[in-house]
C-alpha cells in the first residue's frame, strides 16, 4: 500500500475503508480529518477507481494545493495528475467553460472581480440616478451578492432602485460576456439543474466526491453539490461545526447538521483524538468553545500529553507587542534553532499587521503574509503616497497619472492620453503639459486641469517649506479634494471603509511624527520607499519565513509556535460582532486560532492600541476570562523584559566585549 493503514487510528481507518455511499466525518480540530480524506482518496486509487473520477473540493486555493500535494505523494504521478482537487469556484469555471453557451453566454466569458465590478456598477448608478446619486456602489454590490447567494434574482431585492440597478448590472454583465464570482456558482448550479445531459456528463465524470471544511459551505454550494452527486451518493464531507467562521458569507452550519436529509443513511464517523496539539492547548481550546450555546457536544482529547502552558501576556501597547514577538522569534530561531517556518502570528483585522510587519523588518526576520494585503499594497496607501510624490516632484509622471483623476475631477482617461501624447511631443513631463494645455482640450477639461495644478502648487509650497506639520497639511488636501469621501464611497462595505480610513489616518499620523522629527517630505518618501522594497515574489507559497496570517485564512493549517495578538474587546471579539450579535462566531474564530498551535501558544493584549492613527484604550477580551486557567500562565511584558538576559545575548555581549580587546 502506498500509505500506511497502520498510521491511522481505527475510526480514521473506518472512514478510509468506507468508500461507498455517503460518509460524514464530523470531528474537532486537528483530529486528522484532512489527512483521513487524503488517505481515503489514495485508497480509492488503490482499489481501482479511476483517478479522473475523483473530485475533492476545498475552501481556499492554499488548502487545495496542499491536498493535491499530499495526495500526489501517495499515488503514482500519473494518477496524481488525473485527480481533480480544487475550490468550489474553480470547479464551477471548469463546468461553465464547457456548457455555458446553453445559458446564453459565450465559452470565452470573462470573470469580473473587485474593481471591474465596482467600475460597472458605478456606470449604471450614474446612468440610472444621475451624477449626483450618492448610493454606495459597494453596498449595492453586497446587496446583489446577498440576493444571488440566497438563490433569488434582482426582483427579490426590496429597494426598487437597487433592484433596478441589479437588473441592469446583470444585463450588462451578460452583454459583456462576463460573470462575477457569485454567477460562477449560480450559473453552474443552474446549468446542472436545467440540462440533464450536462448533469449526466458531470456525474459520469466525477463519481467520487469529497468536500473538506464542509461547515463553511453556503446554501448555494450545497445545492450545487446536490446536483453533482447522483445516486448512490458516493460523497464524503468533512467538517467541524465549531470551526464555522464564514457566517458573514452565508455559510450554513445547518448544512452539516442536515447532511443526512440530502444524502440518506450516511455513515457517520467521529474522530476524537487530536494529534496536532499538546494537552494544555486542547484543554484550553475546549474550555473556550463550551461557552457557545446550541453546539453539538463533541469529545476532543489530545494524544500529546502535557505540554507547555499557554501564555497570556499583557503588553503596554501594540508597538511593544509587535517588538516583543519579533524579538522572541529571533531568540527562538537563534537559541532553540526553531525554523522560522514553524512560527505563525495570527491576527483578526488587517489594521493589526502594520506594527507586526515593521517589527519583523526591524529584526530582519523574513515573513510571508497570507489573507491580508500588505499595508503598502493597499490602494489608498498607494494613492496617498502618489500624492506625496507629486508634491515632492511634480515631474514624476506615474504617480501623477495615478492621482490626477482620483477622485474624479474631470481629467478623465481621454485627457490623460492626450496629456501623455503632448508631453512626448514636447519631450517634457505630463505636469509640464498640464501647465500649458493645448487647444485640443475642451474648455471644461482645461479648467479642470488648471484648478488641479493650482491647488497642487499651493500644497507643494506648504509641504516643502517645512513650516507646517505635514500630517495636518496632507489631511487638508485629502479633505479639499474629497478623496476621503470618495474612497469611502468606493468601499465594498462598512468594514472596508473602516479599514481604508484606518490606513489614511495611519499615514497622516506617520507624517506628523516625521514633522516632529524634523524630516522633510523627501526624507519621508525615501524611508517609506525603502520599507516597501521587498523581494519581488508573487508566489507567496514559496516565500520563506514567519507566517503572518489572518485568523480566517489560518483554517486547516498548523504551526508548532503560534502567537495570537490583539485579544481585546472590540478586536476579538470584533466590534461589529458585538453590535450584530455574532459573538459565537468570534469565539469559534479564536477556537480556530488556538487549535492551530502544536506546541506553543501565546495570547497577547494591549490596554492601548493604535486605531485610525490614534491611541485607543481597550479592555482585555472577555474570551480570556472564559479560558480555564489550569494551563494558563499570566505574564506581563515588564516581567519578561526585566528577566535575565538569555544565554545567547550574554554570549553576544561577551563576544562583542572580547572583540574590542582583540
Ligand atoms: P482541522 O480541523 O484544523 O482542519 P484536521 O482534522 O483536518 O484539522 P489534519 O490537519 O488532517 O487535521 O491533521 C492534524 C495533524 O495530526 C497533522 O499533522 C496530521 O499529520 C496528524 N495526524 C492525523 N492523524 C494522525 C494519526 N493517526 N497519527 C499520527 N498523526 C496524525
Ligand atoms: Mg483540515
Amino acid at each position: 500500500m502506498s500509505f500506511e493503514v497502520s498510521s491511522l487510528n481505527p475510526a480514521q481507518a473506518e472512514a478510509v475503508n468506507a468508500l461507498d455511499g455517503p460518509v460524514l466525518i464530523l470531528a474537532g480540530a486537528g483530529t486528522g480529518k484532512t489527512r483521513t480524506v487524503t488517505c481515503r482518496i489514495a485508497h480509492m486509487v488503490e482499489r481501482g477507481i479511476a483517478p479522473e473520477n475523483i473530485l475533492a473540493v476545498t475552501f481556499t486555493n492554499k488548502a487545495a494545493n496542499e491536498m493535491r500535494e499530499r495526495v500526489s505523494d501517495m499515488v503514482s504521478k500519473a494518477a496524481g495528475k488525473e485527480i481533480t482537487v480544487c475550490t468550489f469556484h474553480s470547479l464551477c469555471v471548469r463546468i461553465l467553460r464547457t456548457g455555458i453557451d446553453r445559458l446564453g453566454y459565450k465559452q470565452n466569458f470573462s470573470i469580473y472581480t473587485g474593481n471591474d465590478q465596482t467600475g460597472l456598477i458605478k456606470q449604471i448608478i450614474v446612468r440610472k440616478g444621475g451624477a449626483d446619486e450618492k448610493i454606495e456602489p459597494g453596498m449595492v454590490l453586497s446587496m446583489i451578492s446577498k440576493a444571488k447567494n440566497a438563490g433569488g434574482d434582482a426582483d427579490s431585492i426590496d429597494d426598487p432602485f437597487v433592484a433596478d440597478i441589479a437588473k441592469a448590472y446583470q444585463n450588462e454583465l451578460r452583454a459583456q460576456n462576463a460573470v462575477d464570482f457569485d454567477d460562477l456558482l449560480l450559473l453552474a448550479e443552474r446549468l446542472l439543474r436545467e440540462y440533464d445531459d450536462v448533469r449526466e456528463i458531470c456525474r459520469g465524470r466525477w463519481t467520487r466526491i469529497t468536500v473538506d471544511e464542509f461547515q463553511d459551505t453556503n446554501g448555494l454550494q450545497m445545492r450545487l453539490l446536490q446536483q453533482l452527486v447522483g445516486k448512490p451518493y458516493h460523497v464524503c464531507v468533512v467538517g467541524d461545526d465549531d470551526q464555522s467562521i464564514y457566517g458573514w458569507r452565508g455559510a450554513e452550519v445547518e448544512n452539516i447538521l442536515q447532511f443526512e436529509k440530502f444524502f440518506p443513511n450516511p455513515k457517520v464517523i467521529r474522530l476524537e483524538n487530536n494529534y496536532r496539539s499538546s494537552d494544555s492547548i486542547i484543554h484550553t481550546a475546549n474550555s473556550l468553545i463550551v461557552h457557545n450555546v446550541g453546539r453539538r457536544e463533541k469529545k476532543l482529547r489530545a494524544v500529546k500529553p502535557g505540554g507547555e502552558n499557554i501564555r497570556v501576556i499583557s503588553m503596554p501597547g501594540d508597538e511593544e507587542e509587535a517588538e516583543f514577538i519579533a524579538h522572541e522569534i529571533t531568540d527562538l530561531h537563534r537559541v532553540e534553532k526553531i525554523p522560522l517556518e514553524h512560527v505563525a502570528i495570527l491576527f483578526r483585522t488587517n489594521s493589526q499587521c502594520r506594527h507586526l510587519e515593521l517589527a519583523l523588518r526591524a529584526e530582519q526576520i523574513p515573513y510571508r503574509m497570507i489573507g491580508a494585503q500588505s499595508f503598502y499594497d493597499k490602494r489608498e496607501v498607494r494613492d496617498i503616497l502618489a500624492y506625496l510624490q507629486v508634491l515632492a516632484n511634480p515631474d514624476a509622471d506615474v504617480p501623477l497619472l495615478r492621482i490626477m483623476n482620483a477622485p474624479p475631477r474631470g481629467i478623465g482617461q481621454a485627457a490623460a492620453v492626450l496629456l501623455t501624447d503632448i508631453s512626448r511631443e514636447r519631450s517634457g513631463s505630463v505636469w509640464e503639459a498640464m501647465g500649458v494645455p493645448s487647444d485640443s482640450f475642451s474648455t471644461k477639461a482645461r479648467n479642470a486641469i488648471q484648478s488641479f495644478t493650482q491647488m497642487m502648487l499651493i500644497y507643494r509650497e506648504r509641504m516643502t517649506t517645512c513650516q507646517e506639520d505635514m500630517g495636518v497639511v496632507m489631511l487638508e488636501l485629502l479633505e479639499e479634494t474629497g478623496y476621503i469621501e470618495w474612497i469611502k464611497r468606493n468601499s465594498k462595505n462598512e468594514a472596508e471603509a473602516d479599514m481604508r480610513r484606518d490606513s489614511i489616518d495611519t499615514i497622516v499620523q506617520d507624517l506628523k511624527d516625521a514633522s516632529k522629527k524634523g524630516h522633510t517630505l523627501q526624507k519621508y518618501l525615501d524611508l517609506s520607499a525603502l520599507a516597501r522594497d521587498r523581494e519581488e515574489d508573487s508566489d507567496i507559497e514559496k516565500q520563506r519565513g514567519v507566517t503572518l496570517i489572518t485568523l480566517h485564512a489560518s483554517k486547516g493549517l498548523e504551526y508548532p509556535v503560534v502567537y495570537l495578538v490583539g485579544l481585546e474587546e472590540g478586536t476579538l471579539p470584533h466590534k461589529r460582532s458585538i453590535e450584530e450579535g455574532t459573538r459565537d462566531e468570534e469565539r469559534r474564530l479564536l477556537y480556530v486560532g488556538i487549535t492551530r498551535a502544536q506546541d506553543r501558544c501565546t495570547l497577547s493584549w494591549c490596554p492601548v492600541r493604535t486605531k485610525w492613527g490614534q491611541k485607543v484604550a481597550s479592555e482585555p477580551s472577555s474570551f480570556l476570562m472564559e479560558l480555564d486557567d489550569k494551563y494558563i500562565e499570566q505574564t506581563d511584558y515588564d516581567d519578561i523584559m526585566g528577566a535575565e538576559v538569555s544565554e545567547e545575548e550574554a554570549a553576544d555581549f561577551f563576544a562583542d566585549l572580547k572583540s574590542m580587546f582583540d
